[in-house]
């Protein structure tokens, strides 16, 4: 099971609790919160799932599921 995999299948928003979806932006992985229009780095394959990684989502990212 690869990183996509388990963190859209077991990792939630530690804020309210939706699914995250990942992503690659800008050469980096993160998870996508699309319900608080914020992300979370991975850092070493480990996502950084605390409330005060939280990084707010601007206009420069494609959350769609559509790449
Ligand atoms: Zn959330």
């Amino acid at each position: 099971m690869n990183i996509e995999e388990m963190a859209e299948e077991f990792l939630v928003c530690p804020k309210c609790h939706n699914n995250l979806i990942y992503k690659i932006f800008k050469g980096k992985e993160i998870l996508i919160c699309k319900t608080c229009r914020a992300y979370y780095p991975v850092e070493d394959e480990i996502p950084m799932l605390l409330i005060d990684d939280a990084i707010n989502i601007d206009d420069s990212i494609n959350i769609d599921d559509s790449d």
